[in-house]
């Protein structure tokens, strides 16, 4: 009887160390995953290549270059 019960409750210690090894692994592993390379892919991504003063800006907020030939610069002129 008694060794039943604790059979039972280091089953139930097990199974709670079990579930938090495991689930401080998958956090760790999916912080890690959400790190440096999802960055870098970002980064390559969503940049493009000014073809005038040769530099990159972001593809959907392009920032202008001074030079007035910049295909990103305000389509307004004047101002
Ligand atoms: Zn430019």
């Amino acid at each position: 009887m008694i060794s039943k019960i604790l059979f039972t409750l280091g089953v139930a210690a097990a199974a709670l160390y079990g579930y938090r090894l495991i689930r401080r692994l998958a956090s760790g592993a999916s912080s890690r995953s959400d790190g440096s390379p999802r960055k870098d892919e970002k980064i390559t991504a969503d940049m493009t290549k000014c073809r005038i003063c040769e530099t990159y800006v972001p593809r959907e907020a392009p920032a202008a270059c001074e030079r007035p030939e910049c295909p990103y610069a305000s389509p307004q002129g004047g101002a």
